[in-house]
């Protein structure tokens, strides 16, 4: 039996679309350029177990926030280079070691700490270096740097191998003055760096914005995140794709979220529906209920605004989204039944509900939609929309 026939809301994931969007950055980024795959949040709510596992083999090095999900991306099975971009508490700062870590680092006391651990175990800690160029989030600023770079020359335990900076103003503008800036402050630190003797660096600066706009941030090695899950991360990224003259259908999603009609019913034309009766039905309505709420990720936001697709067509979401339960109107649906599928976000028959569409709608960006579904739903990977091989995880 189809593993899905038993639940009531999942999320499905197109392998083939993930492969398809890394070779896509494959080819738009220069020869050199190795590609780091960012599967924090829950690899972009697509479920991290499931992506590591599927782009394994397609890419060069996974990029991590906590410490939790670096460990989470060992265990998936992956050996090769990982990356965490974010802080580790220092009383966590060990378990780097075994699970062969590669740390950034942006402040002095976190860097000798990590040396003290290193000279302790007998080992060496490779460490990338995040700068300040005008994001002012984390980063080294230039007195900082001046004493890390110092400490590094001095100390065996750490080894300074990488050297990354994040811009600010990338994805919010076609305007690419201000990211242009920051890389001509990072060009003159990484000079810098080289001129004191730190050679082989990899430099990393680039998310996706910056590697589909500005070629020249790819350095050695990107940091893809949205992109590869197959979603723009903005309208003026686009655009300024666009501009250059790329494609701009090319990106495919990777990600559809599922569930099922649990009830099906009238409410006659005036009668209220949902909590703070905030919808009143203009018409005999015909009203599906659907087991899933704001605490699986549908965001109450959405309320009075959003429509799922049902057989294919738009019903509108009516009244308020609760917790655990949403009601939509299903009456111009055509034959609608118990338990028939209903898609949240993603495709069915011509229609589609992108994360861009459902951001709007909920006044964010795509990126905090994807990044709250809920990790209880189960994922399902598909290679080659073949259902026999979905198996759950
Ligand atoms: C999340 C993140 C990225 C990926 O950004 P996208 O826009 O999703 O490609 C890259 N670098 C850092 C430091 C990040 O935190």
């Amino acid at each position: 039996m189809d593993p899905r026939a038993q639940l009531l809301s999942w999320i499905e994931l197109d392998v083939d679309a993930l492969r398809h969007n890394l070779q896509l950055f494959r080819q738009r980024t220069p020869e050199r350029t190795r590609l780091l795959l960012v599967v924090k949040a829950n690899a972009y709510g697509h479920g991290l177990d499931p992506v590591v596992r599927a782009s394994g083999a397609h890419v060069d090095a996974f990029g991590v926030h906590t410490i939790d999900e670096a460990r989470a991306v060992r265990d998936a099975g992956w050996r090769g280079s990982l990356l965490i971009m974010g802080h580790v508490a220092h009383a966590r700062a060990e378990e780097i070691c075994a699970l062969a870590a590669e740390p950034t680092v942006f402040d002095l006391a976190t860097l000798r700490h990590l040396d003290a651990i290193a000279l302790r175990r007998r080992i060496r800690i490779d460490c990338h270096l995040k700068v300040e160029t005008g994001t002012h989030r984390q980063g080294a600023d230039a007195e900082e740097l001046a004493a890390m770079l110092e400490f590094f020359s001095r100390s065996a335990g750490v080894r300074l191998r990488g050297l990354s900076t994040h811009f600010a103003n990338i994805e919010d503008t076609t305007d690419h003055d201000y990211a242009k800036a920051q890389l001509e402050a990072f060009r003159a630190i990484a000079s810098e760096v080289e001129r004191r003797g730190f050679r082989d660096l990899t430099r990393h600066t680039a998310c996706t914005a910056a590697a589909l706009t500005l070629p020249e941030t790819c350095y050695e090695m990107i940091r893809l995140g949205i992109g590869a899950y197959g979603i723009w991360p903005s309208r003026e990224t686009l655009a300024s794709t666009r501009a250059l003259g790329r494609g701009n259908d090319d990106l495919r999603p990777v990600l559809s979220w599922r569930t099922r009609i649990t009830q099906l019913k009238w409410a006659p034309k005036g009668s209220y529906v949902g909590y703070g009766l905030t919808h009143r039905c203009t018409h005999d309505t015909r009203l599906a209920v659907l087991p899933i709420g704001y605490s699986d990720g549908y965001p109450r936001a959405l309320s009075g605004v959003a429509h799922v697709l049902v057989g294919a067509r738009r019903a509108p979401v009516l009244g308020r989204i609760c917790m655990n339960i949403t009601l939509c109107d299903v009456t111009d649906c055509g034959e609608v039944a118990l338990e028939d599928e209903v898609v949240l976000l993603g495709a069915q028959g011509d229609e589609t509900v992108g994360a861009d569409r459902i951001a709007a709608w909920g006044g964010t960006i795509p990126y905090e939609i994807l990044a709250r579904l809920a990790p209880h739903t189960p994922r399902f990977p598909r290679v080659n929309q073949n259902p026999a091989e979905d198996r759950p995880t």
